[in-house]
């Protein structure tokens, strides 16, 4: 077995799929260390605090398909890290609301999506607000260097838990092979709009008064929530995050946020039954997701693993390498965590 410096781990990115993995190791008995740029974990499960309100602009629920997710899942839910919602999940198209009705249970964090994030990340070692910009060194001796300059090392292993393009800047010449697989995995962008009133909507007929999100038919929009109708959020007004189609979005990536806003709200007021007015919003914003959602999943021999890994000590995971799900994410990060393990003992 190596000594404790030999089998030291870092985790470039804390998002789901990075603490995943994190938390993997951590079981396993093998030191980690993650870093992000943001102020703090989550990355695409992140919320928007404003003074009024706390939005979720990225993943506003995930679902469960996979027994080892399920069993994790479950521990949150013991945590009183996540809780049942939507229970009120209707489509819309060109005003007629109909109640989306299936048999998948979907769970959102409380009293925020980051909630769930925040609980992985409890008892690790994380820095934050550190942007790691280069690699240097080679297998079992990896330096990471952020933004200021700053030497974070050694580490024997390097995971990038990180969408595949900005992998693949850091990649480098470091290894051609993982370069190559960030290659085939596109991450399509997508804006997140957000509008908060002073009042509730109006009532809508044949709608319960307090649904709580809708899919939208619409080349524009494609979704509306009302996070004051999320678990734990009840002390703030309406406050609503509209996501954009992904297409869309690409289309439009450099507009102006001001632009976006009032294309999704107008979108939105398309789609309320004839006769329906949205009110005044106080407050307005919108935020570039510029790598939201994969689309080209990553092929190649190693297809049945949702992540990559290599002889060098570098290591890819995240949603990239598996699907556009939390659910995917989480998966892509624990199954790397358990082979990083596997190999070590
Ligand atoms: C608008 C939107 C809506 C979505 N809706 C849903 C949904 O309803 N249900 C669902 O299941 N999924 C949804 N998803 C997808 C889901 O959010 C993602 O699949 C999942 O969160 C990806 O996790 P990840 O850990 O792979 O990546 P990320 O969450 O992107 O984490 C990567 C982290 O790396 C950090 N980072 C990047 N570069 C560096 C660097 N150089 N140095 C340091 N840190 C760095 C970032 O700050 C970030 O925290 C949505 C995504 C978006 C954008």
């Amino acid at each position: 077995m190596c000594s404790d410096s030999t089998r030291r781990t870092a985790i470039i990115g804390a998002g789901i799929a990075g603490l995943a993995c994190a938390r993997a190791l951590d079981t396993g008995g093998l030191p980690v260390t993650l870093f992000d740029k943001a102020r703090g974990v989550g990355g695409r499960m992140s919320s928007r605090r404003l003074p009024d309100a706390v939005l979720d602009l990225g993943a506003q629920f995930f679902s469960v398909r996979d027994t080892t997710f399920r069993h994790a899942v479950d521990s949150w839910h013991k945590a009183g890290a996540i809780a049942p919602w939507p229970v009120s999940l209707w489509s819309a198209e060109t005003g007629s609301w109909q109640r989306h009705e299936d048999d998948l249970e979907r769970l959102c964090g409380t009293p925020s999506m980051s909630a769930v994030t925040r609980h992985l990340a409890e008892g690790l070692t994380v820095e934050t607000e550190t942007r790691i910009e280069h690699l240097e060194g080679c297998a079992g001796q990896w330096q990471l260097v952020d933004e200021h300059g700053n030497r974070h090392g050694p580490f024997a292993r390097v995971v990038l838990a990180i969408p595949s393009s900005q992998a693949h800047a850091l990649l480098g010449s470091h290894d051609e092979s993982l370069a190559a697989a960030c290659e085939t995995v596109i991450q399509r962008p997508c804006w997140a709009a957000w509008a908060l009133f002073d009042a509730p909507l109006p009532a809508l007929p044949d709608v319960d008064s307090d649904w709580q999100a809708v899919r939208i038919n619409d080349p524009r929009l494609r979704f509306v929530v009302r996070n004051q109708l999320k678990p734990g959020r009840q002390d703030q007004g309406e406050s609503l995050s509209l996501l954009a189609n992904l297409s869309w979005s690409e289309a439009r990536l450099e507009d102006s946020e001001e632009t976006v806003v009032e294309a999704l709200l107008d979108a939105f007021q398309q789609a309320l039954p004839a006769g329906i007015s949205l009110p005044e919003p106080s407050a307005l914003g919108a935020h570039r997701w510029r790598y939201a959602q994969p689309d080209v999943f990553a092929g190649g021999e190693a297809v049945n693993l949702d992540y990559r890994l290599s002889a060098s000590g570098l290591a890819l995971c995240g949603d990239g390498w598996r699907g556009p799900r939390v659910e995917d994410a989480w998966l892509s990060g624990h199954h790397l965590g358990e082979a990083l393990v596997a190999k070590s003992i």
